[in-house]
Protein backbone atom coordinates (compact mmCIF):
# COMPACT_ATOMS: atom_id res chain seq x y z
CA UNK A 1 0.00 0.00 0.00
CA UNK A 2 1.76 3.29 -0.83
CA UNK A 3 1.47 6.27 1.62
CA UNK A 4 -1.17 8.03 0.45
CA UNK A 5 -3.20 4.74 0.48
CA UNK A 6 -2.39 4.28 3.86
CA UNK A 7 -3.03 7.90 5.06
CA UNK A 8 -6.77 7.87 3.15
CA UNK A 9 -7.33 4.60 4.98
CA UNK A 10 -6.52 6.55 7.89
CA UNK A 11 -9.10 9.46 7.03
CA UNK A 12 -11.13 7.38 6.16
CA UNK A 13 -11.21 5.70 9.51
CA UNK A 14 -10.98 8.73 11.84
CA UNK A 15 -14.24 10.48 10.29
CA UNK A 16 -16.01 7.28 10.88
CA UNK A 17 -15.02 7.70 14.27
CA UNK A 18 -15.02 10.98 14.81
CA UNK A 19 -17.95 12.03 12.98
CA UNK A 20 -21.16 11.50 14.82
CA UNK A 21 -23.00 14.15 13.10
CA UNK A 22 -21.66 14.71 9.58
CA UNK A 23 -21.64 18.20 7.84
CA UNK A 24 -24.75 18.43 5.60
CA UNK A 25 -24.07 18.86 1.88
CA UNK A 26 -24.72 22.21 1.90
CA UNK A 27 -22.55 23.39 4.22
CA UNK A 28 -19.56 20.78 3.26
CA UNK A 29 -16.32 22.04 1.73
CA UNK A 30 -16.29 18.44 -0.54
CA UNK A 31 -12.63 18.90 -0.20
CA UNK A 32 -11.67 15.56 -0.50
CA UNK A 33 -14.33 13.10 -2.83
CA UNK A 34 -13.32 9.67 -4.32
CA UNK A 35 -15.27 8.21 -7.23
CA UNK A 36 -17.51 11.04 -7.05
CA UNK A 37 -18.67 10.91 -3.50
CA UNK A 38 -17.66 13.30 -0.87
CA UNK A 39 -15.88 11.29 1.92
CA UNK A 40 -17.27 13.63 4.55
CA UNK A 41 -20.92 14.31 3.96
CA UNK A 42 -21.25 11.61 1.29
CA UNK A 43 -22.69 13.79 -1.14
CA UNK A 44 -22.09 13.19 -5.28
CA UNK A 45 -20.12 15.62 -6.75
CA UNK A 46 -19.23 17.12 -10.02
CA UNK A 47 -16.26 16.49 -11.48
CA UNK A 48 -16.03 20.78 -12.20
CA UNK A 49 -15.99 21.26 -8.18
CA UNK A 50 -12.29 19.90 -8.13
CA UNK A 51 -9.23 18.39 -9.73
CA UNK A 52 -8.43 14.52 -10.11
CA UNK A 53 -5.25 13.40 -8.53
CA UNK A 54 -5.27 9.82 -10.10
CA UNK A 55 -1.54 9.76 -9.77
CA UNK A 56 -1.76 9.98 -5.91
CA UNK A 57 -4.68 7.64 -5.57
CA UNK A 58 -7.15 6.52 -7.69
CA UNK A 59 -10.43 8.26 -7.73
CA UNK A 60 -8.82 10.69 -5.67
CA UNK A 61 -10.39 14.47 -6.71
CA UNK A 62 -9.98 17.68 -4.26
CA UNK A 63 -11.79 21.00 -4.02
CA UNK A 64 -9.92 24.01 -5.29
CA UNK A 65 -9.62 25.23 -1.88
CA UNK A 66 -8.18 22.24 -1.23
CA UNK A 67 -5.64 22.19 -3.53
CA UNK A 68 -4.75 25.88 -2.87
CA UNK A 69 -4.14 24.65 1.04
CA UNK A 70 -2.10 21.72 0.09
CA UNK A 71 -0.14 23.42 -2.00
CA UNK A 72 0.20 26.37 0.68
CA UNK A 73 0.85 24.00 3.37
CA UNK A 74 3.38 21.59 1.16
CA UNK A 75 5.65 24.49 0.48
CA UNK A 76 5.98 26.10 3.80
CA UNK A 77 6.15 22.36 5.23
CA UNK A 78 9.03 21.57 2.98
CA UNK A 79 10.63 25.20 2.83
CA UNK A 80 10.85 25.36 7.11
CA UNK A 81 11.23 21.61 7.71
CA UNK A 82 13.85 20.38 5.20
CA UNK A 83 14.68 23.41 3.28
CA UNK A 84 13.32 21.40 0.40
CA UNK A 85 11.83 23.61 -2.85
CA UNK A 86 9.80 21.38 -5.80
CA UNK A 87 11.56 19.83 -8.78
CA UNK A 88 9.57 18.54 -12.00
CA UNK A 89 11.46 16.62 -14.71
CA UNK A 90 10.66 15.84 -17.94
CA UNK A 91 11.58 12.08 -18.98
CA UNK A 92 12.67 11.84 -22.29
CA UNK A 93 15.53 14.00 -24.27
CA UNK A 94 15.68 15.05 -20.47
CA UNK A 95 16.96 12.52 -18.49
CA UNK A 96 16.89 9.67 -20.82
CA UNK A 97 16.43 8.98 -24.55
CA UNK A 98 14.99 5.61 -25.81
CA UNK A 99 14.05 3.97 -29.20
CA UNK A 100 12.17 1.24 -30.84
CA UNK A 101 15.35 -1.77 -31.67
CA UNK A 102 13.72 -1.94 -35.13
CA UNK A 103 14.71 1.76 -35.57
CA UNK A 104 18.22 1.55 -35.04
CA UNK A 105 20.39 2.24 -37.44
CA UNK A 106 23.23 -0.37 -39.04
CA UNK A 107 25.74 1.42 -37.17
CA UNK A 108 23.57 1.18 -33.69
CA UNK A 109 22.91 -2.78 -33.76
CA UNK A 110 26.28 -3.33 -31.40
CA UNK A 111 24.29 -1.11 -28.89
CA UNK A 112 21.67 -4.57 -28.53
CA UNK A 113 24.71 -6.71 -27.44
CA UNK A 114 25.84 -4.34 -24.66
CA UNK A 115 22.24 -3.30 -23.73
CA UNK A 116 22.25 -4.27 -20.11
CA UNK A 117 25.89 -6.03 -19.86
CA UNK A 118 28.08 -5.45 -17.01
CA UNK A 119 30.01 -2.89 -19.24
CA UNK A 120 27.29 -0.56 -19.45
CA UNK A 121 25.27 0.52 -16.81
CA UNK A 122 22.98 3.46 -18.74
CA UNK A 123 22.16 1.18 -21.19
CA UNK A 124 18.76 -1.52 -20.83
CA UNK A 125 16.28 -3.34 -23.41
CA UNK A 126 12.98 -3.28 -22.14
CA UNK A 127 9.87 -4.58 -23.29
CA UNK A 128 6.50 -2.79 -22.55
CA UNK A 129 4.65 -5.70 -22.71
CA UNK A 130 4.88 -9.48 -22.40
CA UNK A 131 5.11 -10.99 -25.90
CA UNK A 132 6.22 -7.81 -27.38
CA UNK A 133 8.89 -8.31 -30.16
CA UNK A 134 9.72 -5.13 -30.53
CA UNK A 135 11.66 -4.12 -27.44
CA UNK A 136 13.58 -0.30 -26.67
CA UNK A 137 16.56 0.39 -25.90
CA UNK A 138 16.86 3.10 -22.99
CA UNK A 139 20.11 5.17 -23.22
CA UNK A 140 20.43 7.13 -19.28
CA UNK A 141 22.06 10.64 -19.65
CA UNK A 142 25.31 10.45 -18.53
CA UNK A 143 25.76 12.07 -14.69
CA UNK A 144 22.04 11.51 -14.06
CA UNK A 145 22.68 9.10 -10.94
CA UNK A 146 24.61 12.39 -9.01
CA UNK A 147 21.88 14.69 -10.73
CA UNK A 148 18.91 12.80 -8.90
CA UNK A 149 21.53 12.23 -6.19
CA UNK A 150 22.18 15.70 -5.44
CA UNK A 151 18.69 16.96 -6.22
CA UNK A 152 16.82 14.94 -4.01
CA UNK A 153 18.79 16.81 -1.22
CA UNK A 154 17.32 19.83 -2.14
CA UNK A 155 14.04 19.02 -3.70
CA UNK A 156 10.82 17.25 -3.54
CA UNK A 157 10.94 15.30 -7.30
CA UNK A 158 7.96 14.96 -9.81
CA UNK A 159 8.35 13.28 -13.18
CA UNK A 160 6.13 14.60 -15.40
CA UNK A 161 6.11 12.83 -18.75
CA UNK A 162 3.40 13.20 -21.54
CA UNK A 163 4.11 9.36 -22.29
CA UNK A 164 1.92 6.73 -20.97
CA UNK A 165 1.83 5.45 -16.95
CA UNK A 166 3.35 2.12 -18.55
CA UNK A 167 5.50 3.88 -20.44
CA UNK A 168 6.84 5.69 -17.39
CA UNK A 169 6.63 3.09 -15.40
CA UNK A 170 8.80 1.01 -17.15
CA UNK A 171 11.23 3.71 -17.58
CA UNK A 172 11.45 4.76 -13.88
CA UNK A 173 12.21 0.56 -12.84
CA UNK A 174 15.40 1.46 -14.23
CA UNK A 175 16.02 5.02 -12.74
CA UNK A 176 14.18 4.71 -9.65
CA UNK A 177 13.19 1.10 -8.73
CA UNK A 178 12.53 1.98 -5.15
CA UNK A 179 11.24 5.23 -5.65
CA UNK A 180 13.29 6.72 -3.45
CA UNK A 181 13.25 9.81 -5.22
CA UNK A 182 9.92 10.19 -6.97
CA UNK A 183 7.40 7.82 -5.05
CA UNK A 184 3.95 8.93 -6.08
CA UNK A 185 4.89 11.86 -7.53
CA UNK A 186 4.51 9.91 -11.55
CA UNK A 187 2.61 12.39 -13.44
CA UNK A 188 1.82 11.47 -16.93
CA UNK A 189 -0.44 11.81 -20.58
CA UNK A 190 -3.07 9.56 -18.68
CA UNK A 191 -3.49 12.66 -16.50
CA UNK A 192 -2.68 15.45 -18.34
CA UNK A 193 -3.40 14.70 -22.25
CA UNK A 194 -2.78 17.94 -23.92
CA UNK A 195 -0.42 19.80 -21.83
CA UNK A 196 1.62 20.37 -19.09
CA UNK A 197 0.62 21.94 -15.95
CA UNK A 198 1.80 22.80 -12.54
CA UNK A 199 -2.05 22.72 -11.60
CA UNK A 200 -1.26 19.03 -10.44
CA UNK A 201 1.84 19.48 -8.88
CA UNK A 202 0.94 19.56 -5.05
CA UNK A 203 3.06 22.86 -4.26
CA UNK A 204 2.77 26.86 -4.86
CA UNK A 205 4.28 28.06 -8.32
CA UNK A 206 7.06 30.01 -6.08
CA UNK A 207 8.59 27.12 -4.81
CA UNK A 208 8.49 24.93 -8.31
CA UNK A 209 11.60 24.71 -10.97
CA UNK A 210 10.62 22.58 -13.95
CA UNK A 211 13.30 20.73 -16.07
CA UNK A 212 12.29 20.06 -19.74
CA UNK A 213 13.66 19.83 -23.14
CA UNK A 214 10.31 21.07 -24.62
CA UNK A 215 9.05 24.46 -23.68
CA UNK A 216 5.43 25.12 -25.55
CA UNK A 217 4.29 22.46 -23.65
CA UNK A 218 4.14 24.37 -20.49
CA UNK A 219 1.85 26.96 -21.57
CA UNK A 220 1.16 29.01 -18.29
CA UNK A 221 4.59 28.11 -16.61
CA UNK A 222 7.36 29.37 -18.57
CA UNK A 223 9.11 31.26 -15.73
CA UNK A 224 9.68 28.15 -14.15
CA UNK A 225 10.82 26.17 -16.95
CA UNK A 226 14.70 25.62 -17.12
CA UNK A 227 15.07 24.12 -20.72
CA UNK A 228 17.66 21.44 -21.05
CA UNK A 229 19.02 20.86 -24.44
CA UNK A 230 17.44 18.01 -25.98
CA UNK A 231 19.49 14.56 -25.00
CA UNK A 232 19.42 12.73 -28.65
CA UNK A 233 21.68 9.72 -28.22
CA UNK A 234 20.40 7.42 -31.02
CA UNK A 235 19.49 7.95 -34.28
CA UNK A 236 15.93 7.52 -34.40
CA UNK A 237 13.82 9.67 -37.06
CA UNK A 238 16.80 9.69 -39.16
CA UNK A 239 17.01 13.59 -39.26
CA UNK A 240 20.46 14.44 -38.03
CA UNK A 241 22.97 14.61 -40.99
CA UNK A 242 26.02 14.52 -38.64
CA UNK A 243 26.72 11.09 -36.99
CA UNK A 244 25.20 10.56 -33.49
CA UNK A 245 26.58 9.84 -30.28
CA UNK A 246 25.39 5.92 -30.47
CA UNK A 247 27.15 5.77 -34.05
CA UNK A 248 30.57 7.61 -32.89
CA UNK A 249 30.43 5.68 -29.65
CA UNK A 250 30.95 8.99 -27.32
CA UNK A 251 28.45 10.49 -25.65
CA UNK A 252 27.74 13.98 -23.77
CA UNK A 253 30.78 14.88 -21.13
CA UNK A 254 29.63 13.72 -17.20
CA UNK A 255 30.88 16.92 -15.65
CA UNK A 256 30.11 19.40 -18.14
CA UNK A 257 27.25 18.25 -19.91
CA UNK A 258 23.53 19.79 -20.12
CA UNK A 259 22.06 17.53 -16.54
CA UNK A 260 25.49 19.07 -14.95
CA UNK A 261 25.35 22.83 -15.99
CA UNK A 262 21.29 22.29 -14.69
CA UNK A 263 22.62 20.78 -11.51
CA UNK A 264 24.40 23.68 -11.31
CA UNK A 265 21.79 26.02 -12.06
CA UNK A 266 19.44 24.61 -9.63
CA UNK A 267 22.12 24.76 -7.15
CA UNK A 268 22.52 28.34 -7.01
CA UNK A 269 18.58 29.00 -7.20
CA UNK A 270 17.95 27.06 -4.07
CA UNK A 271 20.94 28.96 -2.27
CA UNK A 272 19.32 32.07 -3.48
CA UNK A 273 15.94 31.09 -2.46
CA UNK A 274 17.17 29.97 0.80
CA UNK A 275 19.96 32.62 1.59
CA UNK A 276 17.53 35.05 3.59
CA UNK A 277 16.30 35.30 7.01
CA UNK A 278 13.86 32.38 7.80
CA UNK A 279 10.81 34.86 7.81
CA UNK A 280 11.11 36.54 4.96
CA UNK A 281 11.04 32.83 3.01
CA UNK A 282 7.56 32.91 2.62
CA UNK A 283 7.90 36.31 -0.18
CA UNK A 284 10.49 34.45 -1.88
CA UNK A 285 9.77 33.21 -6.07
CA UNK A 286 12.04 30.44 -7.73
CA UNK A 287 11.08 32.31 -11.04
CA UNK A 288 13.02 35.40 -10.16
CA UNK A 289 15.61 33.50 -9.34
CA UNK A 290 15.45 31.15 -12.20
CA UNK A 291 15.30 33.57 -14.59
CA UNK A 292 17.69 35.71 -13.41
CA UNK A 293 20.04 32.76 -13.34
CA UNK A 294 19.38 31.72 -17.11
CA UNK A 295 19.99 35.59 -18.00
CA UNK A 296 23.19 35.82 -16.53
CA UNK A 297 24.19 32.87 -18.56
CA UNK A 298 22.71 34.14 -21.42
CA UNK A 299 25.24 37.59 -21.11
CA UNK A 300 27.75 35.16 -20.47
CA UNK A 301 27.34 32.70 -23.62
CA UNK A 302 26.98 36.38 -26.08
CA UNK A 303 30.53 37.75 -24.59
CA UNK A 304 31.93 34.53 -25.12
CA UNK A 305 30.61 34.55 -28.70
CA UNK A 306 31.02 30.92 -28.91
CA UNK A 307 27.88 28.90 -30.18
CA UNK A 308 29.09 25.40 -29.72
CA UNK A 309 26.08 22.82 -28.79
CA UNK A 310 27.99 22.44 -25.34
CA UNK A 311 27.46 26.23 -24.26
CA UNK A 312 23.71 26.17 -25.08
CA UNK A 313 22.93 23.25 -22.92
CA UNK A 314 20.12 25.68 -20.61
CA UNK A 315 18.15 27.84 -22.78
CA UNK A 316 16.40 30.97 -21.19
CA UNK A 317 12.90 31.75 -22.15
CA UNK A 318 11.61 34.95 -22.93
CA UNK A 319 8.63 35.78 -20.97
CA UNK A 320 9.71 36.81 -17.75
CA UNK A 321 7.78 37.35 -14.63
CA UNK A 322 4.76 35.47 -15.72
CA UNK A 323 2.52 16.76 -1.57
CA UNK A 324 4.17 15.09 -0.14
CA UNK A 325 1.60 13.15 1.50
CA UNK A 326 1.73 14.59 4.31
CA UNK A 327 0.27 18.00 2.91
CA UNK A 328 -3.00 16.35 2.47
CA UNK A 329 -3.68 16.51 6.03
CA UNK A 330 -4.47 19.80 5.86
CA UNK A 331 -7.64 19.99 3.86
CA UNK A 332 -8.73 17.03 6.57
CA UNK A 333 -8.18 19.20 9.46
CA UNK A 334 -12.05 19.75 10.78
CA UNK A 335 -11.69 23.56 10.38
CA UNK A 336 -10.98 23.09 6.86
CA UNK A 337 -14.10 20.98 6.42
CA UNK A 338 -16.34 22.47 8.33
CA UNK A 339 -16.24 26.23 7.25
CA UNK A 340 -18.99 28.00 5.56
MG1 LIG B 1 11.03 15.66 -23.39
ZN1 LIG C 1 -18.94 16.99 1.25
Amino acid sequence: MSPVENMVKDFETTIKVSSSSPPSSSSCGHCYVRYGVCIVCKSAVDKSQGRAFDYLLQGLQLSHEAVRSTKRFTTQYHCHNNKKLHLVLDLDHTLLHSVRVSRLSKEEKYLIEEAGSKTREDLWQIKHREGSNDPYLIKLRPSLRKFLEEAEEMFVMYVYTMGTRGYAKARLKLIDPDGIYFGDRVITRDESPCEKTLGLVLAEERGVVIVDDTRHVWTHHKSNLVQIIKYNYFRDNGKQVSKTYSEEKRDESEKGGPLAKVLTLLKEVHCGFFGVKEELLESQDVRLLVQSALTQRQKRRKETLVGSRSLSSVETGSTFFKMKTMSLFLCFLPGFFYQK
